[in-house]
């Protein structure tokens, strides 16, 4: 669907997706954001590359939006990149894009929440991609409504464009830094006026976003959710977007200036664990390093007896080559991944919500009839598909099954943009460890402990990382349980 600046209304209103009915298990990341700066280059082509490489962070909608100085045009629809560009990649002239894949938790999954959103303001057009999640989107909204503002979407990321829209000061820095300074929470934002591209991150740096620089001209850039978008279209990686910095690139060049400093920073520690791909770096860290240590601190930790250690693919791989390395266990496939189960795949009607773990993970036999297996996986959030897959390696012949999990036990939901279950859902929220094993039927489980975990993301003294959904309040017994007993049983 194609959407001009004079006309922000969808020409056709379309109905919402239906549900797809597999649900994947895991936590799911809200968004990955795109943009580009490059003259005499096709904008939009090198957008969706880079979107594709971000498509694992948000599968829901897909838009890209193109300048060319004076228009700002926009493609976006429903599904992945491929549904939405079903012919192709988009055909928009211009010399600047910013694009967006999302995965809504804030505002509901319908049309008109599709990204990138504008808006009009007394300086033209301003196009925005949002990371993230506000705290405080609420009340600042409910405010704004009183004071006239007029709103087309239920998230929170027009919120912030309508402040930055409807901003009078004289410069692009500060319309932004005095809109942003009334928001909390978390956001990673890509931008696109007539004559800019803009990146910005929140004071905490909660959602990673990087700057690259494409190779051929010295003034043609890129910004991304991470830094494998980069390579996915030659990009050089030249830096992380700094927490509380808003970058501008336009005809005069690249320049940078911070609206708000925060004493400590809280990057997302889930990133590391779980949401990005392995092959990015974020905040100079590689994904597959922290993983790969997260996995040697497991087997540092293990008490038991085993004689392979397997991953639940894919996020638990490179976990279990690290516990492999350290233990000397040899590392086997223990489960094979069908890659077409996702998001769009819809259950025949028979086939009972169980099977729907059996449709996405097989068992291979052969590596795991007779052996005392480690289990590597990188979270448990409600329990019930870990315990599918530990009866499916069970009835694959497995003499017994030990699972280490690659983060702690986690006992709180996420308020910076994470879709995560209710607390009560939680099982680490109502449960010891020992309580979750014996619902799984393991023969000992494991977590990681936060130590482990912030010297796995060489950061001893978190300094830099949000672990939010690991506290434990003390006032509230049934929370602390699991983390009271300890981490293994
Ligand atoms: S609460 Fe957990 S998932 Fe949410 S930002 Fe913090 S570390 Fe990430």
């Amino acid at each position: 669907m194609i959407f001009s600046h004079q006309n922000a209304v969808p020409q056709k209103p379309q109905a919402p997706i239906a549900r797809a009915v597999y649900q994947p298990h895991r936590w799911r990341e809200e968004c990955g954001v795109f943009g580009v700066w490059a003259p005499g280059r096709n904008v939009a082509d090198l957008c969706y590359l880079g979107l594709f490489a971000l498509q694992h962070r948000g599968q829901e909608s897909a838009g890209i939006s193109v300048t060319n100085g004076f228009h700002i045009d926009t493609v976006k629809g429903m599904g992945l990149l491929t549904d939405v560009f079903r012919s192709g990649r988009p055909v928009l002239d211009g010399h600047a894009a910013v694009g967006h894949v999302r995965y809504s938790t804030h505002g509901g999954s319908i049309h008109v929440n599709i990204q990138p959103i504008f808006a009009n303001g007394a300086h033209g057009f301003v196009g925005l991609a949002h990371n993230g999640n506000l705290t405080n989107a609420e009340v600042v909204k409910q405010n704004m409504l009183r004071e006239g503002y007029l709103f087309q979407t239920t998230t929170d990321s027009e919120i912030m464009l309508n402040l930055i829209a409807g901003s009078g000061a004289p410069d692009v820095e500060t319309k932004i830094g005095e809109s942003l300074k009334q928001v909390a929470g978390a956001f990673s934002l890509v931008l696109l006026t007539a004559d800019s591209l803009i990146g910005v991150r929140d004071p905490k740096g909660y959602r990673p976003l990087c700057l690259g620089r494409l190779p051929g001209s010295p003034d043609a850039w890129v910004l991304a959710s991470e830094s494998c978008a980069l390579d996915s279209v030659r990009a050089e990686f030249v830096r992380d977007i700094e927490a509380g910095e808003i970058i501008i690139i336009n005809r005069d060049g690249i320049r940078s200036s911070v609206y708000e400093r925060s004493e400590n920073r809280s990057g997302c520690v889930f990133e590391h664990i779980y949401f990005a791909r392995p092959d990015s770096v974020l905040d100079g860290l590689s994904v597959w390093e922290s993983r790969f240590r997260m996995g040697r601190h497991l087997a540092k930790d293990f008490k038991g007896q085993a004689d392979i250690v397997i991953p639940v693919p894919d996020t638990g791989i490179t976990a279990a080559l690290g516990f492999s390395e350290e233990s000397g266990l040899p590392y086997k496939e223990g489960l094979i991944k069908n890659r077409y189960v996702g998001r769009s795949f819809i259950m025949p009607q028979q086939i009972s919500r169980e099977a729907t773990v059996e449709m996405k993970l097989n068992p291979v036999r052969f590596n795991l009839a007779g052996q005392r297996v480690v289990l590597i996986d990188d979270s448990i959030v409600r329990g019930t598909t870990s315990a599918r897959i530990v009866s499916l390696i069970r009835r694959a012949g497995a003499k017994e099954v030990h699972m280490c999990i690659s983060s702690p036990p986690i006992t709180q939901t996420c308020h910076y943009g994470i879709d995560t279950s209710i607390r009560k859902e939680l099982i680490a929220a109502v449960k010891t460890v020992e309580e979750i094993r014996q619902t799984l039927g393991v023969d000992s489980l494991s977590y990681l402990s936060k130590t482990g975990l912030l010297e796995a993301v060489n950061d001893p003294g978190n300094l830099n990382h949000c672990l939010e959904c690991f506290w434990v309040k003390n006032t509230d017994s049934k929370t602390s349980r699991a983390e009271k007993l300890g981490n293994h049983v």
